[in-house]
């Protein structure tokens, strides 16, 4: 037997640990952390063995797909990227650029295939309509990074290992992996921390972080901006904020501060159940630590006021002399640039919706307007889309209106590796061939890690000569539709010769050859100030006060005095170690045990309705209902609801025989497509109000 070693990242989730995998004949037969890794140091999660089920399952799309009545049938490549340029050049041809749209789902962001060549083909199809999960995540994080930075990726990121104190809001890195902060076995990490210094996790759920913490305070969701406004307010009370390092390179700094020392934060504690003093120990706390970092994730940029809350992060981690300070939040000045000349810096409102007029970002309008781009007619009506590695279906507000606007578009073309509730809408599927027969670097995760790494990652085996890898797709794509519409494609190199030239682009001395020979990766030390020197800003100044976010303070004061709806509990999401958004749930070593689709209530809530754990409740939102398995959950605090994203997987038509057995129910068939966070237009899934009830046969 012929037995190999083949040591490469994990492309699944922003830890991008160091695999270690075991290739006997040729095929792939086991996975563990790779020791040598100098940032992983041997970490891997249960995600990373189930690149064995990814790999081997049977539902996994081999050959492209074509529509054939209610099924599909398998054709070659040449004829199914053909077809496709056809059908998307000939939806533009009818009816315009803009009555194609695209969607851009989360796992193109680890693949270097995706991220790198989907820049050009998006270009070249001339569409204002680009949709991506960034709006249902993230965009909060890059609005703010741009307004004060001048670039969306501009994002000071905590020096996890350094730091002596630091506040955790809406993350649960334990079970996410860390997330806009790159730090493989966070748990430990964490775990360190803690007992060097202070740990304190702010949460309406005792969560894994939680668990570790040092500190735990349950907060009412949908309260962290007010929590941090009266943060920010302690902090002022204790003196002159420490901004040395900024000497001149502030803009609206008095501004900003005056607005949040007039915020009335009276209602605090009836809205957030934390009362004052904690606050204010806690600011003292931050301003006593030789180094502290405020860090706050998903659970805050996909509430109401998530920009917000992330622009009171950023003056937070300033007025602490935190910021771009070792220990507390730096940028990471990555190897391959994702900032400086030739990237999108992030512009906002060069355009807006058609049907709702909401302003774009960085190239992109916000996915909570995409069903109604479809099903609104008129001039400029969405007729086809093009979906890459994506279920908006599971993963955007209003899920079932999305679904049904899908089931009717002209032409639906899709790349991906599963028949999913979104691609059984299709008239074309283009699967990738598997990204470990793909050179990769990890372009995003490299540049938000808590420490300076690089990695190439080589193929672990060779493609096959009926296989396309995403990039060839996405340029084999581009060829086609420009073919169809009888205009120019220039190739793109393959990924090699673009990573090398990225590598040359950094300037930092690194070659491929560098990088070639250090299979496990290479560590280039900690995270360094640089943040003052890469303002890209007109003036190169942080700008304090961006008019549209200091704006937003009066809509955040209204919801502070307003009234809880009666008998609603708030919903929240959860995060599992076993779960990825909206899809490994057909892995085989992720789905098994218990079920953990499951809606969680505090038994306090279950009493009170007459519902028994274990039972069938129905649960509705203003925008829809569901009905799914409840559990009394004591890490919950009462008035909370706490359900995960991304199940749902009982629709018809799906090629997903392992996450029907776990179908659960969709988070996003109560979420509302119309609530925003108004300043980046990013979906408010967070703290939703919702009403439940026993469930009637
Ligand atoms: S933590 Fe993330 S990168 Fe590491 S093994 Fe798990 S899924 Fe892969």
């Amino acid at each position: 037997m012929d037995t190999r070693t083949h040591f490469r990242a994990c492309p699944l989730c922003e830890a991008i640990c160091g695999l270690e995998m075991r290739v006997e004949d040729g095929a792939l037969r086991a996975i563990r952390g790779d020791l040598a890794d100098p940032f992983s140091r041997g970490h891997v999660c249960p995600k990373g063995n189930a690149i064995l089920d990814l790999e081997a399952d049977p539902d996994r799309v081999r050959r492209p797909l074509r529509r054939r009545g209610r099924d599909f049938e398998e054709i070659g490549w040449d004829e199914a990227l053909a077809e496709a340029g056809e059908r998307l050049a000939a939806v533009q041809a009818a009816h315009g650029a803009d009555a194609l749209a695209v969607y851009v789902g989360n796992p193109n962001v680890h693949h270097f295939g995706h991220i790198a060549y989907l820049p050009a083909l998006l270009r070249a199809l001339r569409t204002r309509n680009v949709f991506s999960a960034s709006s249902v995540d993230q965009w909060p994080h890059q609005v703010v990074a741009r307004a004060m930075y001048g670039h969306q990726f501009l994002l000071p990121i905590p020096d996890l290992d350094r730091t002596q104190w630091i506040l955790v809001l809406g993350a649960n890195p334990v079970a996410s992996n860390g997330s806009l902060m790159t730090a493989p076995g966070v748990a430990r990490r964490l775990e360190d921390l803690a007992a060097r210094g202070r740990l304190v996790v702010v949460d309406p759920r005792r969560t894994e972080t939680a668990a570790i913490a040092s500190e735990h305070l349950p907060i009412r969701p949908g309260a962290d901006a007010l929590f941090l406004v009266a943060l920010m307010q302690e902090l002022l009370a204790l003196g002159a904020p420490r901004l040395a390092h900024w000497d001149g390179r502030l803009r609206g700094l008095d501004t900003a501060l005056e607005a949040l020392r007039a915020f009335d934060t009276a209602p605090l504690e009836a809205r957030s159940g934390i009362p004052r003093a904690t606050v204010a120990r806690l600011a003292r706390e931050l301003h006593a630590a030789p180094s502290a970092v405020v860090y706050g994730r998903m659970g805050l940029s996909t509430q109401a006021f998530g920009t917000l809350c992330q622009w009171l992060i950023q003056l937070l981690n300033l007025l602490s002399g935190n910021l771009d300070a070792e220990g507390g939040a730096l940028p990471n000045d990555a190897v391959i640039p994702i900032t400086g000349p030739g990237t999108s810096r992030g512009q906002r409102d060069r355009w807006r919706s058609r049907v709702r007029g909401l302003p774009e970002f960085a190239g992109e309008l916000p996915v909570a307007a995409l069903a109604e781009e479809i099903l609104t007619t008129g001039p400029g009506q969405v007729r086809g889309l093009l979906t890459c590695a994506g279920n908006p279906v599971l993963s955007v507000p209003g899920g079932r209106a999305l679904d049904a606007a899908i089931a009717g578009l002209d032409s639906y073309v899709a790349v991906d590796i599963y028949v999913n509730e979104t691609t059984r809408h299709a008239h074309l599927i283009l699967p990738p061939a598997s990204p470990l027969t793909q050179w990769h670097y990890d372009l995003i995760f490299n540049a938000f890690a808590v420490r300076r790494v690089a990695r190439l990652n080589a193929p672990l085996s060779a493609q096959g000569a009926d296989e396309r890898a995403d990039w060839q797709i996405l340029d084999g794509l581009g060829a086609a539709h420009a073919r169809a519409s009888g205009r120019e494609w220039r190739a793109q190199p393959d990924p090699r010769r673009m990573i090398a030239a990225g590598l040359e682009r950094g300037g930092s001395g690194l070659t491929l050859a560098d990088l070639e020979a250090a299979p496990h990766g290479i560590d280039l030390g900690p995270l360094r100030p640089n943040l003052r020197e890469r303002l890209e800003t007109e003036d190169g100044c942080i700008d304090c006060a961006p008019d549209f976010i200091l704006d937003d303070l009066a809509r955040l004061a209204a919801d502070a005095r307003a009234t809880e709806p009666a008998g609603a509990l708030r919903l929240i999401g959860r995060r599992h170690v076993r779960s990825n958004n909206s899809w490994m749930h057909n892995a085989p070593r992720l789905v098994k045990g218990k079920p953990r689709h499951h809606l969680h209530m505090h038994a306090d809530d279950l009493a009170a309705r007459g519902i028994a754990d274990g039972a069938r409740v129905r649960m509705r939102s203003a925008a829809g209902a569901i009905e799914v398995e409840v559990r009394a959950d004591p890490d919950l605090a009462p008035g909370v609801a706490c359900l995960p994203h991304g199940f749902g997987h009982d629709r018809p038509g799906t090629r997903l025989s392992r996450a029907r057995a776990v179908a659960g129910a969709s988070y996003n068939d109560l979420a509302d497509p119309m609530a925003l966070d108004v300043p980046s237009g990013n979906a408010a899934l967070n703290g939703l109000a919702v009403w439940i009830e026993p469930a009637h046969d």
